[in-house]
């Protein structure tokens, strides 16, 4: 991390401790030209406040939303990256197979109730319908609609995987994939399972 300029900018871990872990970020400075010409030099609250960071988490890497300086500080404090590394390594290693609730309370409801957690996991499991679907879709309609309502909106989306295949598709909904291909299923004359992994 010696390309880092800003001298905000690195690893923080949280003041305190949840389940007897810290919780460990990377924090970068975002450029913001205006902030400069917006601020003279003693305004150092608003200088907090026009600060922005992009964040990443051990398992689940970059962060959609941006913290400010004020609110980094508020809840994390700087460290060396030798300081944050057992603690990015210890969440990052667990976070193959174990949900933010176990990690962070030691338990979770859906684990406890017998199903998949998939929670702040940095490998998760999505299951996409594609090919020649129009034939079917009344089918798939029905199927999914016996799970998630009629009115629920399916997510189309574009997946590139590791071996280059390009893949347009219907998301279909965990609770749904399993009816599904048994729906599907059910007049096929063959069933293949191949299984991408991730890119
Ligand atoms: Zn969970």
């Amino acid at each position: 991390w010696a390309e880092l300029g800003g001298e905000k900018e690195g690893f923080y871990i949280s003041q305190h401790l949840r389940n007897g872990k810290y919780n460990v970020i990377l924090a970068i400075e975002i450029e913001n030209p205006a902030k400069k010409k917006t601020l003279t030099g003693g305004d150092v609250k608003g200088k907090k406040e026009a600060t922005l960071f992009q964040i990443y988490h051990p398992n689940t890497g970059l962060q959609f939303k941006h913290e400010t300086l004020a609110e980094l500080e508020k809840k994390y404090k700087k460290v060396l990256s030798t300081e944050a590394e057992p603690h990015w390594t210890q969440l990052y290693d667990a976070s193959v197979n174990t949900c933010s609730h176990s990690y962070w309370k030691g338990q979770c409801r859906n684990v406890s109730l017998g199903q998949e957690c998939e929670v702040g996991l940095r490998r998760r499991t999505y299951s996409v319908l594609s090919g020649s679907v129009l034939a079917v879709w009344a089918r798939v309609e029905n199927s999914l609609a016996a799970r998630i309502g009629a009115q629920s909106r399916l997510q189309v989306i574009r997946l590139k995987t590791k071996e280059g295949v390009k893949i347009v598709g219907t998301l279909i909904p965990k609770n749904c994939v399993e009816q599904l291909v048994k729906d599907l299923a059910s007049d096929s004359e063959k069933v293949d399972e191949v299984i991408f992994d991730d890119q």
